[in-house]
């Protein structure tokens, strides 16, 4: 650009005439380009853009394409039409003395004034803009270029790559405001973009380009922003400007949307994606705003729309993406997609008369879901949560690949275990093909409880024994024995308060809290060690050792290298069989193995898994050695009615081809090294954090009221579990002093929601009352 600068307007009149052959008045146009107004004749005008070498020439042949495709359509609006210069060229190039390069274009004057100088905004012109936009995308979607697929820094698609400079904008109710909005945009319209109709878009109608004259729209300029994308992302973008300092900005929207829909009609998911696309416009103008200011704070072009985006992000926050997409479609028949059923109150009041009261229910005011989505839950207003519990739907909530597995085979056969079917096979041996030797018999249930009951029974038969060796803290399932092996149960409200004489608690293997805390000694060895002196105190001999790989409701506690080995050591020595727990964190979400054991170089006799299995479907697996298996068939058949059934297969084997083609275990370790970073950076910066730990996607945050007594904080970590709640993220706590923050998400998170979630705990932490 400044090289242009020092092009005197006697050249620029020269070329005007060498390349074009017109004589004229040049007139240097306000604005950061290099734009003139050549006069040749009273009401005979032309725009003589000069520029660098930075547009590529395939954008202005794409501009060019459009342009001349839009005027043979016979569109019938003044576009800024590309005129060859003699050469038969639409760029005519200029050598600089100083050996610098420009290019000039020569344009078509375009009738009307710029909508933002004309004051108008009547509900007439409003509609017709809007038919006119969607004209021009009807038109444009007949058309392609190779330049039109490309990003730039306003591609609506890509909004979330400015998500990270949220962190530089200095109001933190701005940056709450801006978050929730980001987050909205990424969660109710990212996912839908893909399976929408595509086509090149102008993508910049903003009030300054479009032309108005007599209450209609006349003329579009500006083309330099066109590319192919989803095409609702155009009126996205011309809503994202004209609702701005409107009284009413959705009635505004609803005026242009009617007019749109009347020429190219919408499709209900494009209505749905609506507001989140504006949302993310919205978002990127102050993010890019905020990121410009560290670079030049009083850059006369770069803040025009900031404060007015601001003002209408603040306007659009009390409103959910439902009732948005209402108001938006208020002049169609289209109408969104309303949560249907009862309200939040009878549904509390119809638990209360049908469900047994032992159920608790998460959260001081209660969520009522209608939808999944990846890692999304949707409440009945559109809101969008990011699920960082539920490490049951692993692949992501309503997976299509799953999906269609179960209800493919729904549809073809479902029926038991007596009969052969190529699914149970099929599925059991590629299960068994995650483990390591010699684990390779599978027995199929319906829950984690029932697989534990399961290899209860098989440890018990194989030994002829039933005393038994758990981990403090730990749970292992609903079942009356289960409860009698759950030291979280029976010690906890409403339990026994002590074990049963059969059941023997080993200390849990904590190395921030527990019984070896601050010692020098190998931990995981001493808590390995201390299985072996609970076995010296038993009198029965013991069939077993029932433990979690690592321990979920205990505090997300990851036991000390060497651990399991020097236990198990205990165990076999004592001829008990060891038994782990994969249900909570098995299939890939330890990161670096597919099953969290093997971190521990151990192989157990059993391996208990569930929950991820198949995604939410209730299934489960427990796999085993021969040798225990055949002990077991002593002739007393072990029969599930639903375990094992082809639907559920299908599904398993569909989780599995997810994890494999998606690369979960993979994303898990990366990502979740990340998340483990970012969470030890907040402790460094928050007292209130005593530990963080983690493998994988499997993270715990204790929090304490002092690094040095270990006080829990235990209302403090309910208090921000709520207000992550409040912004959009679902969290919970748990432990024996519930003070550790559990995060367990579906294992497609990707890394702008974790970015998210730690922006949003070093925010609320700053806050956090104590
Ligand atoms: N084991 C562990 C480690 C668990 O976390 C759970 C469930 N929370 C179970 C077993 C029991 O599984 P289910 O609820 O499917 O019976």
């Amino acid at each position: 650009m400044v090289i242009a600068h020092s092009l005197p307007e006697d050249e620029i009149a020269a070329l005007c005439v060498q390349a074009y052959g017109l004589h004229g008045e040049l007139e240097r146009l306000p604005g950061e380009n290099l734009n003139y107004l050549l006069s040749t004749a009273p009401g005979e005008r032309y725009i003589l853009k000069l520029a660098g070498d930075e547009l590529p020439a395939d954008v202005i042949q794409l501009e060019y394409m459009m342009i001349e495709h839009l005027v043979s359509a016979g569109i019938g609006l003044s576009l800024p039409r590309i005129l060859p210069n003699r050469d038969g060229h639409i760029e005519t190039r200029v050598d600089l003395a100083d050996g610098m390069k420009l290019r000039a274009r020569l344009l078509e004057f375009v009738d009307g004034a710029p909508w933002c100088q004309a004051g108008e905004s009547g509900p007439d012109l409003l509609r017709d803009f809007g038919r006119r936009l969607a004209e021009i995308d009807r038109t444009l979607s007949s058309l392609d270029h190779p330049a039109a697929h490309r990003s730039h820094r306003w591609d609506l698609t890509a909004a979330n790559t400015h998500r990270e400079k949220v962190a530089l904008i200095e109001d933190p109710e701005r940056r709450r405001l801006v978050e929730r909005a980001f987050h909205v945009y990424a969660a109710c319209a990212l996912p839908h973009l893909p399976e929408l109709p595509h086509s090149i878009i102008h993508s910049d109608a903003n009030d300054e380009n479009v032309m108005v004259e007599g209450g209609r729209v006349v003329g579009l300029l500006d083309f330099a922003d066109s590319l192919y994308n989803p095409t609702i992302c155009e009126l996205a973008v011309a809503l994202a400007y004209a609702m701005l300092e409107r009284t009413e900005p959705l009635e505004t929207g609803a005026q242009i949307l009617a007019g749109y829909h009347e020429v190219r009609p919408l499709s209900p998911t494009e209505l749905q994606v609506l507001f989140p696309l504006i949302s993310g416009r919205l978002c990127t103008t102050v993010a890019v705003a905020a990121e410009r200011r560290t670079i030049d704070p009083d850059h006369p072009n770069w803040y025009v729309t900031e404060s007015r985006a601001w003002d209408l992000l603040e306007r659009l926050a009390i409103l959910h993406p439902v009732q948005a997409a209402d108001m938006l479609s208020a002049h169609i028949d289209l109408k969104p997609e309303q949560g249907s059923g009862s309200d939040i109150p009878g549904l509390l009041r119809d638990r209360k008369a049908y469900i047994g009261p032992s159920l608790s229910i998460a959260y001081r005011e209660p969520l009522k879901m209608v939808r999944g989505l990846g890692q999304y839950l949707f409440d009945s207003e559109g809101e969008p949560y990011l699920d960082l519990v539920n490490n049951v739907c692993h692949v992501g909530h309503c997976h299509p690949h799953v999906v269609a597995a179960g209800q493919g085979q729904m549809a073809r056969l479902n029926t038991n275990t007596r009969y052969l079917y190529d699914e149970l096979t099929a599925y059991a041996a590629r299960l068994a093909g995650t483990l390591p030797d010699p684990l390779d018999v599978c027995f199929f249930v319906n829950s984690g409880s029932e697989a534990n009951e399961l290899a209860l029974r098989l440890a018990e038969t194989y030994t002829g024994r039933s005393d038994w060796l758990v981990v403090d803290n730990a749970y292992h399932g609903n079942t009356s024995r289960l409860v009698a092996l759950s030291p979280y149960k029976f010690m906890g409200p409403g339990g026994k308060g002590q074990p049963e004489p059969w059941v023997h608690v080993v200390p849990m293997p904590d190395g921030y809290r527990g019984i070896y805390r601050g010692q020098d000694r190998q931990v995981g060895e001493a808590y390995g060690d201390a299985v072996g002196e609970v076995i010296a105190t038993v009198e029965a001999p013991i069939a077993g050792f029932l433990a979690e790989s690592l321990a979920g409701v205990g505090g997300q506690i990851i036991p000390p290298p060497g651990y399991f080995r020097r236990a198990f050591e205990h165990i076999r020595a004592a001829g008990g069989v060891c038994i782990i727990d994969e249900v909570q964190v098995g299939f890939g979400r330890a990161g670096t193995h597919f099953w969290a054991f093997e971190q521990q170089g151990v192989v157990p006799d059993i391996v208990v898994m569930g929950k991820p299995i198949g995604n939410g479907h209730p299934m489960a697996a427990v796999v085993t050695t021969r040798p225990i298996a055949e002990a077991f068939a002593s002739g007393m058949e072990f029969f599930s009615t639903f375990g094992g059934n082809p639907v559920s297969c299908a599904i398993g084997m569909a989780v599995l081809d997810v994890i494999e083609q998606e690369d979960l275990q993979r994303h898990a370790l990366e990502l979740g090294s990340h998340f483990l970073d970012g969470l030890r950076a907040l402790k460094v910066r928050h007292e209130r954090i005593g530990d963080v730990r983690g493998t994988g996607l499997f993270l715990g945050l204790e929090l304490v009221r002092d690094r040095v007594t270990l006080e829990p904080a235990a209302p403090e970590a309910s208090e921000l579990v709520e207000r992550m709640k409040a912004r959009g993220v679902l969290l919970s706590t748990d432990g024996p002093l519930h003070n550790v923050i559990k995060i367990k998400p579906p294992m497609v998170l990707d890394r702008q929601d974790v970015d998210m979630v730690l922006r949003m705990l070093d925010d609320e932490l700053r806050i956090l009352p104590a």
